[in-house]
Protein backbone atom coordinates (compact mmCIF):
# COMPACT_ATOMS: atom_id res chain seq x y z
CA UNK A 1 0.00 0.00 0.00
CA UNK A 2 1.13 3.24 -0.83
CA UNK A 3 1.79 5.64 2.04
CA UNK A 4 -0.64 8.52 2.54
CA UNK A 5 2.46 11.19 1.96
CA UNK A 6 2.50 9.36 -1.48
CA UNK A 7 -0.62 8.86 -2.13
CA UNK A 8 -1.96 12.46 -1.62
CA UNK A 9 0.82 13.72 -4.22
CA UNK A 10 -0.29 10.91 -6.79
CA UNK A 11 -3.55 12.24 -6.35
CA UNK A 12 -2.17 16.00 -7.05
CA UNK A 13 -0.21 15.12 -10.16
CA UNK A 14 -3.00 13.28 -12.04
CA UNK A 15 -5.52 15.47 -10.85
CA UNK A 16 -4.06 17.97 -13.51
CA UNK A 17 -5.32 16.75 -16.32
CA UNK A 18 -7.88 17.76 -18.31
CA UNK A 19 -10.68 15.68 -19.26
CA UNK A 20 -13.47 15.54 -22.07
CA UNK A 21 -16.53 15.08 -20.38
CA UNK A 22 -18.76 16.26 -17.91
CA UNK A 23 -18.19 18.98 -16.08
CA UNK A 24 -14.67 19.16 -17.30
CA UNK A 25 -16.10 20.07 -20.78
CA UNK A 26 -17.25 23.36 -19.73
CA UNK A 27 -14.86 24.52 -16.58
CA UNK A 28 -11.65 23.25 -17.95
CA UNK A 29 -9.76 21.87 -14.23
CA UNK A 30 -13.02 20.97 -12.34
CA UNK A 31 -11.87 17.69 -11.16
CA UNK A 32 -9.32 17.35 -8.22
CA UNK A 33 -7.21 19.07 -6.46
CA UNK A 34 -7.03 22.68 -5.52
CA UNK A 35 -10.95 22.88 -7.42
CA UNK A 36 -14.70 23.14 -6.42
CA UNK A 37 -18.08 21.39 -6.07
CA UNK A 38 -20.45 22.22 -8.46
CA UNK A 39 -22.62 24.70 -7.29
CA UNK A 40 -19.74 25.84 -4.49
CA UNK A 41 -21.61 24.59 -1.65
CA UNK A 42 -22.12 21.32 -0.39
CA UNK A 43 -23.75 19.31 2.90
CA UNK A 44 -21.99 16.26 4.01
CA UNK A 45 -24.67 14.69 5.72
CA UNK A 46 -22.68 12.00 7.46
CA UNK A 47 -19.60 13.08 9.54
CA UNK A 48 -18.64 12.08 13.18
CA UNK A 49 -17.86 14.36 15.34
CA UNK A 50 -17.06 14.48 19.37
CA UNK A 51 -17.42 17.40 21.59
CA UNK A 52 -13.35 18.06 21.70
CA UNK A 53 -13.09 18.73 17.74
CA UNK A 54 -16.23 20.82 16.63
CA UNK A 55 -13.41 24.04 16.14
CA UNK A 56 -11.52 21.67 13.89
CA UNK A 57 -14.86 20.51 12.27
CA UNK A 58 -16.23 24.04 11.27
CA UNK A 59 -12.88 25.14 10.26
CA UNK A 60 -12.47 21.87 7.98
CA UNK A 61 -15.84 22.87 6.78
CA UNK A 62 -15.48 26.30 5.90
CA UNK A 63 -12.45 25.30 3.48
CA UNK A 64 -13.88 22.73 1.89
CA UNK A 65 -17.93 24.44 0.82
CA UNK A 66 -19.32 22.55 3.18
CA UNK A 67 -21.88 24.64 4.52
CA UNK A 68 -23.50 21.96 6.54
CA UNK A 69 -22.70 18.79 7.94
CA UNK A 70 -25.15 15.75 9.83
CA UNK A 71 -23.18 14.37 12.54
CA UNK A 72 -24.97 11.23 12.07
CA UNK A 73 -24.36 8.95 15.04
CA UNK A 74 -24.31 9.83 19.02
CA UNK A 75 -20.60 8.45 19.92
CA UNK A 76 -18.61 10.04 21.89
CA UNK A 77 -15.70 9.51 24.73
CA UNK A 78 -11.94 8.53 22.94
CA UNK A 79 -10.83 5.04 21.77
CA UNK A 80 -11.43 2.18 23.21
CA UNK A 81 -13.53 3.68 25.31
CA UNK A 82 -15.93 5.50 23.12
CA UNK A 83 -19.94 5.38 24.06
CA UNK A 84 -22.73 5.86 22.06
CA UNK A 85 -26.60 6.13 23.79
CA UNK A 86 -28.05 9.42 25.79
CA UNK A 87 -24.11 10.52 27.34
CA UNK A 88 -22.92 10.55 24.33
CA UNK A 89 -25.80 12.53 22.37
CA UNK A 90 -26.32 14.58 25.26
CA UNK A 91 -22.46 15.87 24.90
CA UNK A 92 -22.52 15.98 21.44
CA UNK A 93 -25.50 17.79 21.16
CA UNK A 94 -24.60 20.67 24.00
CA UNK A 95 -21.47 20.98 21.95
CA UNK A 96 -23.30 21.97 18.82
CA UNK A 97 -25.56 24.13 20.21
CA UNK A 98 -24.15 27.35 19.04
CA UNK A 99 -24.15 26.40 15.35
CA UNK A 100 -27.80 25.51 14.31
CA UNK A 101 -27.26 26.59 10.82
CA UNK A 102 -23.68 24.51 10.35
CA UNK A 103 -23.78 21.43 12.52
CA UNK A 104 -26.80 18.93 13.20
CA UNK A 105 -27.29 15.84 15.40
CA UNK A 106 -28.80 11.92 14.78
CA UNK A 107 -30.02 10.56 17.86
CA UNK A 108 -28.30 6.86 18.59
CA UNK A 109 -29.72 4.34 20.54
CA UNK A 110 -27.16 1.98 22.84
CA UNK A 111 -28.15 -1.68 21.59
CA UNK A 112 -26.38 -2.76 24.32
CA UNK A 113 -29.60 -1.56 26.69
CA UNK A 114 -31.66 -4.06 24.74
CA UNK A 115 -29.49 -7.13 26.01
CA UNK A 116 -29.20 -6.01 30.47
CA UNK A 117 -32.42 -3.64 30.78
CA UNK A 118 -35.34 -5.91 30.38
CA UNK A 119 -37.78 -2.89 30.15
CA UNK A 120 -35.32 -1.34 27.12
CA UNK A 121 -38.34 -1.68 24.44
CA UNK A 122 -41.05 0.36 26.67
CA UNK A 123 -38.35 2.53 27.12
CA UNK A 124 -36.92 3.29 23.66
CA UNK A 125 -39.72 5.28 22.33
CA UNK A 126 -39.26 7.95 24.93
CA UNK A 127 -35.54 7.88 24.77
CA UNK A 128 -36.16 9.01 21.31
CA UNK A 129 -39.09 11.49 21.49
CA UNK A 130 -37.11 13.37 24.45
CA UNK A 131 -33.67 13.49 22.31
CA UNK A 132 -36.12 14.97 19.68
CA UNK A 133 -37.71 17.67 21.58
CA UNK A 134 -33.66 18.45 22.71
CA UNK A 135 -33.24 18.91 18.99
CA UNK A 136 -31.71 15.69 17.61
CA UNK A 137 -33.19 16.18 13.98
CA UNK A 138 -33.03 12.34 13.29
CA UNK A 139 -32.60 8.71 14.15
CA UNK A 140 -29.49 6.68 13.09
CA UNK A 141 -29.33 2.49 13.84
CA UNK A 142 -26.35 1.33 14.47
CA UNK A 143 -25.33 -2.04 12.07
CA UNK A 144 -24.64 -3.89 15.68
CA UNK A 145 -29.07 -4.07 15.28
CA UNK A 146 -29.53 -7.22 13.16
CA UNK A 147 -25.71 -8.22 13.33
CA UNK A 148 -24.78 -8.24 17.16
CA UNK A 149 -27.75 -6.89 19.53
CA UNK A 150 -29.06 -9.21 21.48
CA UNK A 151 -32.37 -9.01 23.54
CA UNK A 152 -32.48 -10.13 27.38
CA UNK A 153 -32.48 -13.71 26.73
CA UNK A 154 -29.11 -13.17 24.83
CA UNK A 155 -31.16 -14.15 21.64
CA UNK A 156 -30.06 -11.99 18.00
CA UNK A 157 -32.48 -9.56 17.74
CA UNK A 158 -33.62 -9.10 14.05
CA UNK A 159 -33.68 -5.27 12.37
CA UNK A 160 -37.44 -6.14 11.56
CA UNK A 161 -38.11 -7.55 15.00
CA UNK A 162 -41.75 -5.98 16.02
CA UNK A 163 -40.63 -5.12 19.41
CA UNK A 164 -38.71 -2.32 17.67
CA UNK A 165 -42.15 -0.55 16.05
CA UNK A 166 -42.88 1.11 18.47
CA UNK A 167 -39.78 3.48 17.96
CA UNK A 168 -40.11 3.19 13.96
CA UNK A 169 -43.82 4.65 14.79
CA UNK A 170 -42.31 7.46 17.61
CA UNK A 171 -40.39 8.18 14.52
CA UNK A 172 -43.01 8.64 12.02
CA UNK A 173 -45.09 10.58 14.80
CA UNK A 174 -42.37 12.65 15.82
CA UNK A 175 -41.90 13.14 11.78
CA UNK A 176 -38.02 12.73 11.67
CA UNK A 177 -36.32 10.69 9.11
CA UNK A 178 -34.47 7.04 9.91
CA UNK A 179 -30.96 6.32 9.07
CA UNK A 180 -30.09 2.45 9.15
CA UNK A 181 -26.57 1.12 8.82
CA UNK A 182 -27.54 -2.23 7.58
CA UNK A 183 -24.59 -4.83 6.95
CA UNK A 184 -21.26 -3.90 5.82
CA UNK A 185 -18.36 -4.80 2.83
CA UNK A 186 -19.26 -7.75 1.39
CA UNK A 187 -15.33 -8.89 1.68
CA UNK A 188 -16.63 -8.07 5.62
CA UNK A 189 -18.90 -11.05 5.47
CA UNK A 190 -15.78 -13.66 3.35
CA UNK A 191 -13.41 -15.39 5.28
CA UNK A 192 -11.03 -13.50 6.95
CA UNK A 193 -7.45 -14.19 5.26
CA UNK A 194 -4.98 -12.39 3.41
CA UNK A 195 -6.81 -13.31 -0.18
CA UNK A 196 -9.83 -11.27 1.04
CA UNK A 197 -9.74 -7.87 -0.93
CA UNK A 198 -10.30 -6.17 2.54
CA UNK A 199 -7.50 -7.74 3.57
CA UNK A 200 -5.24 -4.44 4.93
CA UNK A 201 -8.46 -3.18 6.80
CA UNK A 202 -9.60 -6.51 8.64
CA UNK A 203 -5.85 -6.90 9.73
CA UNK A 204 -6.28 -3.85 11.12
CA UNK A 205 -9.83 -4.67 12.67
CA UNK A 206 -10.47 -7.91 12.85
CA UNK A 207 -13.70 -6.91 15.04
CA UNK A 208 -15.08 -6.18 11.89
CA UNK A 209 -15.11 -9.43 10.39
CA UNK A 210 -18.80 -11.47 10.17
CA UNK A 211 -17.61 -14.61 8.17
CA UNK A 212 -18.62 -16.63 10.97
CA UNK A 213 -22.14 -17.93 9.69
CA UNK A 214 -22.43 -19.12 13.62
CA UNK A 215 -22.96 -16.41 15.32
CA UNK A 216 -23.88 -13.80 12.39
CA UNK A 217 -26.67 -13.63 9.48
CA UNK A 218 -25.86 -13.59 6.17
CA UNK A 219 -25.83 -10.05 4.99
CA UNK A 220 -29.11 -10.68 2.21
CA UNK A 221 -30.76 -11.56 5.42
CA UNK A 222 -30.16 -7.87 7.48
CA UNK A 223 -30.92 -6.50 3.78
CA UNK A 224 -33.93 -8.27 3.96
CA UNK A 225 -34.77 -7.20 7.14
CA UNK A 226 -34.03 -3.35 7.12
CA UNK A 227 -36.12 -3.09 3.97
CA UNK A 228 -39.01 -4.89 5.76
CA UNK A 229 -39.25 -1.44 7.84
CA UNK A 230 -38.91 0.25 5.02
CA UNK A 231 -41.85 -0.65 3.02
CA UNK A 232 -44.31 -1.05 6.38
CA UNK A 233 -43.32 2.13 8.21
CA UNK A 234 -44.22 4.26 4.68
CA UNK A 235 -44.75 7.61 6.43
CA UNK A 236 -41.17 7.45 7.00
CA UNK A 237 -38.38 8.78 4.99
CA UNK A 238 -35.72 6.34 5.22
CA UNK A 239 -31.66 6.74 4.58
CA UNK A 240 -29.73 3.76 4.01
CA UNK A 241 -26.26 4.87 4.79
CA UNK A 242 -23.20 3.72 2.74
CA UNK A 243 -25.04 3.41 -0.24
CA UNK A 244 -27.83 0.61 1.19
CA UNK A 245 -24.66 -1.17 2.45
CA UNK A 246 -24.49 -2.58 -0.95
CA UNK A 247 -22.29 -0.52 -3.21
CA UNK A 248 -20.65 -3.71 -4.36
CA UNK A 249 -24.30 -4.30 -6.03
CA UNK A 250 -25.72 -1.19 -7.68
CA UNK A 251 -28.36 -3.67 -9.57
CA UNK A 252 -29.74 -4.70 -5.81
CA UNK A 253 -29.51 -0.72 -4.84
CA UNK A 254 -31.58 0.15 -7.70
CA UNK A 255 -33.88 -2.46 -7.06
CA UNK A 256 -34.23 -1.20 -3.61
CA UNK A 257 -34.89 1.84 -4.98
CA UNK A 258 -37.25 1.12 -7.16
CA UNK A 259 -39.61 -0.65 -5.20
CA UNK A 260 -39.43 1.62 -1.80
CA UNK A 261 -40.18 5.19 -2.70
CA UNK A 262 -39.70 6.87 0.79
CA UNK A 263 -35.89 5.25 1.28
CA UNK A 264 -32.66 7.41 0.41
CA UNK A 265 -28.84 6.46 0.04
CA UNK A 266 -25.92 8.24 0.95
CA UNK A 267 -22.44 7.55 -0.39
CA UNK A 268 -20.81 7.75 2.89
CA UNK A 269 -17.07 6.27 2.66
CA UNK A 270 -18.13 4.41 -0.56
CA UNK A 271 -16.22 6.40 -3.51
CA UNK A 272 -13.72 3.38 -3.65
CA UNK A 273 -16.14 0.71 -4.20
CA UNK A 274 -18.72 3.31 -6.43
CA UNK A 275 -15.37 4.41 -8.40
CA UNK A 276 -14.93 0.30 -8.96
CA UNK A 277 -18.16 0.07 -11.58
CA UNK A 278 -17.34 1.10 -14.90
CA UNK A 279 -17.94 4.67 -14.95
CA UNK A 280 -21.12 4.72 -17.09
CA UNK A 281 -22.53 2.23 -14.51
CA UNK A 282 -21.94 4.46 -11.92
CA UNK A 283 -23.58 7.33 -14.09
CA UNK A 284 -26.42 5.96 -14.66
CA UNK A 285 -26.61 5.48 -10.98
CA UNK A 286 -26.56 8.66 -9.57
CA UNK A 287 -28.80 10.34 -12.66
CA UNK A 288 -31.59 7.75 -12.32
CA UNK A 289 -31.02 8.17 -8.98
CA UNK A 290 -30.68 11.91 -8.59
CA UNK A 291 -33.07 12.69 -6.30
CA UNK A 292 -32.62 9.73 -3.68
CA UNK A 293 -29.11 10.63 -3.01
CA UNK A 294 -27.41 12.52 -0.48
CA UNK A 295 -23.59 13.44 -0.43
CA UNK A 296 -21.67 11.86 2.67
CA UNK A 297 -18.36 11.23 3.50
CA UNK A 298 -17.45 9.40 6.76
CA UNK A 299 -15.39 12.33 8.02
CA UNK A 300 -14.63 11.47 11.32
CA UNK A 301 -13.27 14.17 14.11
CA UNK A 302 -12.96 11.92 17.08
CA UNK A 303 -11.23 13.68 20.12
CA UNK A 304 -8.08 11.93 19.62
CA UNK A 305 -7.38 11.61 16.28
CA UNK A 306 -9.60 12.13 12.84
CA UNK A 307 -10.89 9.11 10.36
CA UNK A 308 -11.00 10.55 6.64
CA UNK A 309 -14.04 7.90 5.69
CA UNK A 310 -11.82 4.56 6.77
CA UNK A 311 -8.81 4.04 7.73
CA UNK A 312 -5.60 5.35 10.31
CA UNK A 313 -6.86 7.54 13.05
CA UNK A 314 -4.22 10.63 13.26
CA UNK A 315 -4.31 14.20 12.92
CA UNK A 316 -5.14 15.23 9.69
CA UNK A 317 -3.71 18.63 8.52
CA UNK A 318 -6.23 21.10 6.43
CA UNK A 319 -4.31 19.96 3.44
CA UNK A 320 -5.24 16.14 3.95
CA UNK A 321 -8.99 17.04 4.07
CA UNK A 322 -8.78 19.46 1.58
CA UNK A 323 -7.20 16.38 -0.54
CA UNK A 324 -10.03 14.26 0.90
CA UNK A 325 -12.68 16.17 -0.32
CA UNK A 326 -11.01 16.88 -3.57
CA UNK A 327 -11.29 13.58 -4.41
CA UNK A 328 -14.61 13.46 -4.40
CA UNK A 329 -15.45 16.44 -6.54
CA UNK A 330 -13.33 14.67 -8.93
CA UNK A 331 -14.83 11.50 -8.96
CA UNK A 332 -18.74 12.87 -9.37
CA UNK A 333 -17.86 15.61 -11.27
CA UNK A 334 -14.69 14.08 -13.81
CA UNK A 335 -14.41 11.32 -15.90
CA UNK A 336 -10.77 10.74 -14.80
CA UNK A 337 -9.57 7.15 -15.30
CA UNK A 338 -7.59 4.90 -12.95
CA UNK A 339 -7.38 7.55 -9.95
CA UNK A 340 -6.69 6.82 -5.87
CA UNK A 341 -9.77 6.92 -3.94
CA UNK A 342 -10.26 8.77 -0.93
CA UNK A 343 -10.13 6.06 1.31
CA UNK A 344 -7.08 3.53 0.21
CA UNK A 345 -6.79 1.18 3.42
CA UNK A 346 -10.46 -0.56 1.27
CA UNK A 347 -8.35 -1.93 -1.08
CA UNK A 348 -5.50 -1.56 -3.43
CA UNK A 349 -7.38 -0.36 -6.63
CA UNK A 350 -8.12 2.85 -8.95
CA UNK A 351 -11.21 4.43 -9.59
CA UNK A 352 -13.15 6.54 -12.52
CA UNK A 353 -14.98 9.13 -12.09
CA UNK A 354 -18.63 9.67 -13.39
CA UNK A 355 -18.79 13.34 -14.50
CA UNK A 356 -22.21 13.95 -13.39
CA UNK A 357 -23.65 17.61 -14.80
CA UNK A 358 -23.58 20.67 -12.66
CA UNK A 359 -27.20 19.85 -12.00
CA UNK A 360 -27.43 15.99 -11.02
CA UNK A 361 -24.30 17.24 -8.98
CA UNK A 362 -26.05 19.84 -7.03
CA UNK A 363 -28.59 17.69 -6.39
CA UNK A 364 -26.39 15.14 -4.66
CA UNK A 365 -24.13 17.77 -2.79
CA UNK A 366 -27.12 20.08 -1.47
CA UNK A 367 -30.70 19.89 -2.77
CA UNK A 368 -31.72 16.25 -1.23
CA UNK A 369 -30.03 16.55 2.20
CA UNK A 370 -31.73 19.61 2.47
CA UNK A 371 -34.91 18.72 2.00
CA UNK A 372 -34.58 15.48 3.79
CA UNK A 373 -33.40 16.87 6.64
CA UNK A 374 -35.88 20.12 5.96
CA UNK A 375 -32.97 22.58 7.02
CA UNK A 376 -34.69 25.71 5.99
CA UNK A 377 -36.31 25.93 9.24
CA UNK A 378 -32.27 26.20 10.85
CA UNK A 379 -31.76 29.03 8.00
CA UNK A 380 -29.02 26.78 6.66
CA UNK A 381 -27.98 28.29 2.71
ZN1 LIG B 1 -20.41 6.69 9.68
Amino acid sequence: MVTRREFIRKASIAAGAITLTGLAQCRSGQAGSGNKPAGGRVIDAHIHLTPGKVKKALQAMEENSIRYAVVIASIAGSDPNLYVGDKAFYEILDSIKPYPNRLALHYTYDWSLAETDPEFFNKAPDMLEKAVNAGAIALKNLKQLGLVARDFEGKLIAIDDTRLFPIWERAEKLGIPVAFHTGDPVAFFKPWEPANERWDELKLHPEWSFSDRSKYPPLETLFEQANNVYRKFTGIRFVSVHVGGYSENLAAVSRWLDEIPNLSVDTAARIGELGKHPSQEGYDFFNKYRDRIMFGTDMAYWNECDVEGAGPCKDFTAEEIKKFYDIHWRYFQTRDKKFDHPTPIQGNWKIDGIGLNEEVAGKIYWDNAFRFYKLDRFGVA
